[in-house]
């Protein structure tokens, strides 16, 4: 199963991500993990890509390409693969079907304002860490930790100008790669308002049916 995943911040991508590499056992590859990797073993290529981070820069496509196809020789790519944040770009969509033919690009669809509400609703508790959301999951008295009675705070990562960005940066980069996939005839939506594990039965039916 060679999937690629999109889906926008706070889409729940990163938990069917999980399910979806569990089930079909095949590995989860993210482009940040690779360059790491290849950088801590000191690769050809992830020395090259250290000198443009040194410098500041992006790490140019055709080095991040020729990290994919080396990462995809690996023996856990053998059943496929789950690629989650790659493509972002239609160049690298193209090179990436070059070096895989894939079997579905799986969007998972949440409106912008849905997702607003879900990401800054969220509040935490900063000394003991519990999560809590101000509609759906409140603390039994507003703003105060059920634990231990400490005042509740907003990630800098969920205040909504913050969000509002993030979503903006994804509908620029994705959005042309959702018509990129849908043009290849691959691309399968899920509605991602559903409880995750609702989302999770139907994402699974619908690869199982792809087999
Ligand atoms: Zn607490």
């Amino acid at each position: 199963m060679k999937i690629v995943l999109l889906g926008a911040p706070g889409s729940g991508k990163g938990t069917q991500a999980a399910r979806i590499t569990a089930e079909f056992g095949i590995p989860a590859i993210s482009t940040g993990d690779m360059l790491r990797e290849n950088m801590r073993k000191g690769t050809e290529l992830g020395l090259k890509a250290k000198a443009f981070m040194d410098g500041g820069n992006l790490v140019p496509d055709d080095i991040i390409l020729e990290m994919v196809g080396e990462r995809l020789k690996q023996p856990d790519c053998a059943n496929g693969f789950l690629f989650d944040g790659f493509p972002r770009t239609i160049p690298q969509a193209e090179a990436l079907e070059k070096v895989a033919a894939l079997d579905c690009a799986l969007l998972l669809d949440v409106p912008d304002k849905f997702i607003e509400e879900r990401m800054t609703g969220r509040r935490v508790c900063p000394k003991c860490g519990r999560t809590y959301h101000v509609t759906n999951i409140p603390p039994k008295v507003a703003g105060i930790c059920d634990d231990c009675g400490t005042e509740l705070a907003q990630r800098d990562d969920d205040r909504p100008e913050t969000v509002r960005a993030r979503l903006r940066v994804y509908h620029d980069q994705t959005e042309p790669l959702v018509d990129f996939y849908k043009g290849r005839g691959i691309l399968k939506v899920v509605d991602g308002r559903q409880e995750l594990d609702v989302a999770a039965a139907e994402i699974s039916a619908l690869l199982r049916s792809l087999k």
